[in-house]
């Protein structure tokens, strides 16, 4: 049986490191705090619990949240001169846009706005390109927590094959290029692949993001690979990931749960983002 890659036990290891990190910030700098600011435009309700969950996560580890709730009205540029503003502010280390904006305010023109230091999240497209050329750059927090994952088994990813289903701007892609810095050799699918569960039995590690309940079968595993299910999916009313867990924890080395694997680790490496960039913005002063 597979060995169980716990998100909520790394996760909590990681914060209590932040937490120690954002309480000696805290002290070197006379009392200035590590802030992370969240702007919410209008109410989509699964929007409002990350925003809920990332405040609670925020007042644990010690960093100050600043909530900017804007109405669902809101224009392109009162978000962008919100955004410039936060820009500007010294209190402000990180800045998070919570997805999703609302139908008609374009993500492209409002992410550009975040200063590429304060884009914890990576959703400016010059995080990206900074990403794709190897240069310092935020990567969103999702495949960052991934990798933290990968790297917690101690597995060599030298030379490893990385088999990524699913090609999104926010998970698939920028893996792929996070695991290319790791010298990996990547292969990403998408949902044209032909042959997917010959091309996935390639893999030394095999990772899911496609957002397709139970896709995975072990049909798609190799023995001894190690699967990280990245997935978030309701199958009758029941939280589950891409990948059948049952059946492919008996061929996997590894493998994430669902809950309790990718998705503790997303809002923890925003923490982590967070206070590093407050460290970056001291230090370019
Ligand atoms: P997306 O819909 O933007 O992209 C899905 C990708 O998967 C696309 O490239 C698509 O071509 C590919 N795909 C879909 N079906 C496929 C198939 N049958 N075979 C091969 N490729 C296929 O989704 P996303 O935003 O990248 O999210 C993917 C999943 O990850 C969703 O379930 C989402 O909820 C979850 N997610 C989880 C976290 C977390 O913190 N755990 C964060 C972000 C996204």
């Amino acid at each position: 049986m597979a060995k169980i890659l716990n998100g909520i036990e790394l996760s909590k290891q990681m914060r209590d490191m932040v937490s120690e990190m954002c309480c000696q910030y805290e002290l070197k700098n006379k009392g200035r705090t590590v802030g992370l600011a969240i702007v919410q435009v209008g109410d989509n309700p699964s929007a409002t619990s990350y925003v809920k969950n990332n405040l609670r996560l925020c007042k644990e580890v010690g960093i100050s949240a600043y909530h900017h709730k804007l109405s669902v009205k809101a224009t392109a540029q009162e978000i962008t001169d919100l955004i410039k503003s936060l820009n500007k502010d010294d209190k402000i280390s990180g800045i998070l846009l919570q997805l999703p904006l609302p139908e008609g305010v374009d993500v492209k023109e409002v992410s550009s706005a975040i200063d590429p230091k304060k884009d914890v999240d990576g959703l400016n497209p010059a995080s990206a390109g900074n990403l794709y050329y190897g240069f310092p750059a935020f990567a969103p927090c999702t495949p960052s927590g991934v990798l933290e994952l990968l790297k917690s088994t101690k597995v060599e990813l030298p030379g490893k094959h990385v088999v990524i289903v699913g090609a999104s701007n926010i998970v698939g892609k920028p893996l792929a290029l996070l695991l290319m810095r790791e010298m990996a050799t990547v292969t990403v699918c998408n949902i044209y692949t032909k042959n997917l569960a010959e091309v996935c039995r390639q893999a030394d590690i095999l990772i899911s993001a496609a957002g397709k309940a139970e896709l995975i079968t072990k049909e798609h595993v190799k023995p001894g690979a190690i699967v990280i299910d990245v997935g978030i999916n309701f199958k009758d009313k029941k939280l589950v990931g891409d990948v059948k867990f049952d059946e492919v924890a008996e061929v996997a080395e590894w493998i994430t749960p669902v809950p309790g694997g990718v998705g503790p680790m997303t809002v923890t490496m925003l923490m982590f983002n967070t206070y590093a960039a407050a460290i970056e913005g001291k230090e370019s002063k």
